[in-house]
């Protein structure tokens, strides 16, 4: 697939490789004459709105086992093609952006693709990243998706003593990188008696309270605290044979290699929206989910912060960014569509944050398909 148009003359695209790497280095203008661009370091254009696309779009090529398998061509065989259509633009926009000679490229066949599959994702209209990111990694999923085949020695990880054997569920790439589980405890609070539900997800949406700032660890706590079901809420009891109050837990009982964090910053007051501004302190490295996941599943509870996408302004003028770590350099930038920077690890931390990906290890450099 050939790279993108040639740079328009306004065209802006800033790094510097070396200042990446040191701490506190500000960010500065390439020079004129600098050497080639690190291969992934690649700025998007905009087609009309599509910054929350960008944004999105540059986190998930900075999750190298995610790249190496479209680069490598493994996704070949898995490829559904009756529904492949996605999958396939977004591997040759991949190959444009860790392969190709431009300094940015136009995502438009991948716009395309994804609007011929839901038709909001091809206006030239804002849209929420979260709902975007969903969409992508379940199209992916779809696409690639193949029968799970589990083999003896694979430990069925028990929520508890209720718990329900897992479904075998279909696997890819997406499930493998991204999908975790949690099982809910779930007591009637009427007859006392208690049931084990499981729930997948990729992208975990967490509570935001409306103080002036949080840490990430409060909204962690927020969601996994118990919760209690009255009113439109109830679960049906099978003890009691009706619906009933309940008290509800959640735990991970599978936590993702890579795990995605949406900070729910937007809140519904009737057919009002509005957003929520708090400053949440989230770690760089060593962010423990131990607390939330089951004990007998902790096999890597220290997660390190992979990228971020930052929303500002407001519900409907509003624009996306995103910060990602570069696999080869181990250094942060900041993709603006198409401008790139390289940013200190302190820029990191912004007000804005609303997506957050972690990854349970340090992404290696990709092998670029050799
Ligand atoms: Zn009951």
């Amino acid at each position: 697939m050939a790279s993108g148009p040639p740079a328009d003359d306004d065209f802006d695209i800033y790094y510097s490789l070396s200042e990446g790497s040191s701490p506190g280095a500000g960010s500065r203008e390439r020079p004129a004459g600098a050497g080639p661009r690190a291969p992934g370091v690649t700025g998007l254009r905009n087609l009309g709105n599509t910054c929350y696309m960008n944004a999105v779009l540059q986190c998930l090529a900075s999750v190298t086992p995610l790249v190496d398998y479209f680069l490598s061509g493994k996704y070949v065989t898995a490829l559904h093609q009756d529904r492949g259509e996605v999958a396939t633009a977004f591997s040759y926009l991949l190959m444009d952006m860790w392969l190709g000679e431009a300094d940015c490229v136009a995502p438009e066949v991948f716009r395309l693709a994804v609007g011929n599959r839901c038709p909001a994702f091809g206006k030239k209209s804002q849209q929420d990243a979260q709902e975007f990111l969903s969409f992508v990694l379940n199209a992916l999923h779809e696409a690639l998706r193949k029968p799970h085949r589990r083999r003896a020695s694979e430990k069925v990880c028990r929520g508890g003593k209720a718990g329900a054997a897992a479904t075998a569920a279909d696997s890819s790439i997406v499930t493998q990188l991204f999908e975790g589980q949690l099982s809910y405890h779930v007591v009637c609070l009427k007859c006392n008696s208690c049931s084990y539900k499981r729930e997948t997800f990729t992208v975990l949406s967490l509570p935001v309270p409306s103080h002036y700032q949080c840490s990430l660890q409060e909204c962690l706590e927020r969601f996994f605290q118990q919760d209690t079901l009255r009113w439109n809420d109830q679960i049906y009891c099978s003890c009691c044979g009706a619906k009933q109050d309940a008290a509800v837990r959640a735990g991970v009982v599978k936590a993702p290699n890579v795990v995605i964090f949406h900070l729910k910053r937007f809140e519904c007051y009737g057919k009002m929206k509005r957003k929520l501004r708090t400053n949440i302190h989230y770690p760089l490295v060593n962010l423990d989910l131990s607390p939330f996941i089951y004990p007998s599943c902790r096999k890597h509870p220290k997660y390190t912060l992979w990228a971020v996408v930052n929303h500002f302004g407001d519900l409907d003028g509003g624009h996306y960014t995103a910060f990602c770590k570069h696999a080869g350099t181990q250094s942060w930038f900041s993709f603006d569509d198409t401008r790139v920077l390289a940013v200190p690890e302190a820029a990191v931390q912004t007000a804005a944050a609303y997506l957050l990906c972690y990854s349970c290890q340090p992404f290696s450099a990709p092998s670029l398909g050799c």
